[in-house]
């Protein structure tokens, strides 16, 4: 996740800085889940919740990594960049040849395409 948010979260405009407690952006937290999922970013019920889609947002996302899979390096920086991109508002890429780590096939691509970039500054 640190990778990630080093490496990619600069490309959006983003810095970022751990907080402690209930008043944050994005909540990161790994556990074995019983599910088939990777990650997923979702909104629980203690998140301030506005607007309707494509625009809705919320703060107080939790971020959510599933233990239960053990993956390679490369495969843990596509995962982290994959769920920091769907915080932000990043939605899954179609075109089968992006370099976008917004694909949803298994994939070791671990950046942002410019399209990626593109449509989170435009939001920001
Ligand atoms: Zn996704």
């Amino acid at each position: 996740m640190k990778w990630a948010l080093n490496r990619q979260f600069p490309r959006l405009g983003f810095g970022w800085h751990w907080v402690d407690g209930t008043n944050h952006d994005v909540r990161i937290s790994d556990f074995r889940a019983s599910n088939n999922l990777l990650g997923w970013v979702n909104c629980p019920n203690s998140a301030t919740e506005r607007g309707r889609n494509p625009n809705r947002w919320c703060y107080g996302q939790r971020l959510n990594v599933n233990l239960r899979f053990s993956l390679p390096p490369a495969g843990k920086r596509y995962l982290a960049c994959h769920e920091l991109g769907h915080t932000v508002g990043l939605r899954h890429e179609t075109e089968l040849h992006s370099d976008s780590c917004m694909r949803v096939v298994r994939d070791t691509t671990t950046s942002y395409s410019m399209e990626d970039v593109y449509a989170v500054r435009r939001h920001y």
